[in-house]
């Protein structure tokens, strides 16, 4: 297994540890701390990565984009969460919804849609899925129960549907310009089998972004409410076929899915690794340097091989959906490991600060509550029993 980057990743690589460096990470500590959860987002840095590239990064060169390999989304993926892990969220988010619009819309829907989408530094992108009784069901509904999955109901009228219902803690809401939206088209039956996901702009009439929530870790990302009432949008909207919206996204091998957590994972990771050896080594604890204590080496070990490992996997994942290999559950394994992880190694770096580790002025504590946010992302816990079934025998044949 050759894992020596290309020039083309190397660049990448090269460009966003230079943007992370100098223009993200001094914002980000800063943007943290601000209360209100609508000004923490800096519409400046979003403009800046994104004439940089890294807005468009998935979108096929046809379209104007970059192409960028998974290989080459994990690199800069990880840079990015170096600098900040919920700015290079904010990217990340884009990259997975534009590719499915270049990947799976009509032609009428790319002219209206990824056109403009690569043509202002301002356009991002939202996926509404979740609902307040609605979570990891969306993933893992009990087969064919219509109680299960999203509510959000769609009617049709005319050639037009009607949305009435709301999602909650949706990414990028109270910024994108356009959103992706699940809504049951037939109630009786499954959302596998009664569900049309429409494309909505965000100035739509009926739709209105709600709250946004106030949240712990990754404060510069934004996750709001929106709400639909009576909110009318043509069949034209329609993304794939009416009752085939989960499959709309099923049928797309090729977009980089949950690796992007796994990566922006790892980036956090280095950066709180980093921190951890900068203290132990320049800081004394009971008239010695705090690394040479034997617990703290311990500590420092266990967050270095980690993070090691979580490097190995993440970028072997990525390398093997480059090859199109067949995916045996990694996507998901590796996504359920970047958890563990990135908790472990965050936690471990505030105890070895002391009291610093947990002063809200400090970057120790920001890394361990944005690694918190792990917990409820993309179903974690519910993919981790999915997933068991398709788990190969070992050994794994390569
Ligand atoms: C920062 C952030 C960003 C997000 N962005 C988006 C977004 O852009 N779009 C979007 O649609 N959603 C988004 N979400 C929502 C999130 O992806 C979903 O709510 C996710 O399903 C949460 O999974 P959960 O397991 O944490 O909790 P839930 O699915 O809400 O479950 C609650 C509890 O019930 C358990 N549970 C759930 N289902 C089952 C089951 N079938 N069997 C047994 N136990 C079960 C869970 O393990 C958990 O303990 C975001 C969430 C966060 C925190």
């Amino acid at each position: 297994m050759d894992f020596s980057l290309n020039e083309e990743q190397r660049h990448w690589q090269t460009e966003a540890r230079r943007f992370a460096d100098e223009e993200v990470r001094p914002m980000s500590l800063a943007r943290d701390q601000i209360a209100d959860p609508r000004a923490t987002f800096d519409w400046e840095i979003i403009k800046r990565g994104s004439q940089l590239g890294f807005r468009t990064l998935a979108v096929p060169k046809e379209w104007g984009g970059h192409e960028a390999d998974f290989v080459t989304q994990t690199l800069v993926m990880i840079e990015l969460a170096r600098g900040d892990s919920s700015v290079s969220k904010t990217f990340s988010q884009c990259w997975k919804w534009s590719h499915l619009v270049a990947a799976s819309c009509t032609k009428d829907q790319k002219e209206r849609f990824l056109k403009p989408f690569m043509e202002d530094d301002g356009y991002l992108l939202g996926k509404g899925g979740t609902e307040a009784n609605a979570g990891s069901d969306n993933r893992m509904p009990p087969e064919n129960d219509p109680k299960a999955g999203w509510k959000l109901r769609a009617e049709r009228d005319g050639d037009d549907w009607i949305l009435n219902g709301s999602k909650m803690f949706i990414a990028n809401g109270s910024v994108a310009k356009l959103f992706f939206v699940d809504a049951r088209t037939n109630p009786d039956v499954g959302i596998r089998q009664g569900s049309t996901m429409f494309i909505i702009p965000k100035d739509t009439p009926g739709f209105r972004i709600g709250k946004v929530f106030n949240k712990r870790g990754w404060r510069f990302y934004q996750n709001g409410e929106l709400i639909f009432e009576n909110c009318r949008i043509p069949g034209t909207n329609v993304m794939g076929e009416v009752n085939g919206g989960v499959k709309a996204r099923a049928n797309d091998k090729s977009e980089f899915g949950d690796i992007e957590l796994a990566a922006n994972a790892l980036g956090i990771c280095e950066d709180a690794v980093g921190m951890a050896m900068h203290f132990a080594k320049n800081y004394k604890r009971a008239g010695k340097l705090v690394i040479d204590h034997q617990l703290v080496q311990l500590k420092l070990n266990e967050m270095y091989m980690l993070t090691e490992a979580l490097r190995a996997f993440v970028l072997r994942t990525a390398w093997e959906r480059d090859r199109k290999l067949p995916d045996f559950g990694n996507n998901v394994l590796v996504m359920n490991y970047s958890q563990e992880v990135v908790q472990r190694v965050t936690k471990a770096n505030m105890e070895i600060h002391g009291p610093e580790g947990c002063m809200m002025h400090a970057r120790v504590d920001k890394l361990l509550r944005d690694a918190l946010v792990w917990t409820h992302l993309a179903g974690d816990t519910v993919q981790r029993v999915k997933v068991v079934k398709r788990l190969p025998d070992m050994p794994l044949a390569m």
